[in-house]
């Protein structure tokens, strides 16, 4: 997007100018039902801006609204046993290894494989194992690898 004084350039040309100074812009979008460039009026064009600005504010509050109701959800999560109906305890965080039958093919056993993240509980009674995937391998990446967030704890 560009913001433009309209016939203030040579020979009558559109000049870009700062938005205060502008009375026109050009907006060029790339993809979706409006791709290509067009020029719009100032009105129009602070128009297109508040409408971006909140579209991006939308779909954060939808973000933040889905991360907050997930973590709820898994706050909440106490698995019992099937078998025992007996509450299964937290043993802690391990790390999966998973392989796929392609990569084995082109790389070998031992490169095909990755590291998935793991919540384990362990029915005190049976011995059978729920997994479910660490909150962290789906979040932030940059987050210390030993650390638990309270909330694991409190369901274990
Ligand atoms: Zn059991």
């Amino acid at each position: 997007m560009e913001w433009l004084q309209q016939g203030a350039g040579a020979f009558g040309r559109d000049k870009a100018v700062t938005r205060a100074a502008a009375d026109a812009a050009k907006i060029v979008e790339i993809g979706g039902s409006r791709s290509g460039s067009r020029t719009v009026s100032r009105v129009e064009a602070d128009q297109y801006v508040a409408d971006l600005e909140r579209f991006i504010a939308d779909r954060k509050e939808a973000l933040q609204t889905a991360q907050q109701q997930r973590a709820e959800a898994l706050a909440h999560v106490v698995p019992t046993c099937p078998h025992c109906n007996v509450t299964r305890r937290y043993a802690g965080r391990r790390m999966l290894q998973t392989g796929n039958k392609v990569g084995e093919v082109l790389f070998g056993e031992m490169l095909a494989v990755s590291n998935v993240a793991t919540e384990v509980y362990v029915c005190p009674t049976c011995g059978s194992m729920e997994l479910f995937l660490s909150r962290r391998s789906t979040r932030c990446p940059g987050r210390r690898r030993d650390s638990v967030s309270p909330r694991w704890r409190r369901a274990a």
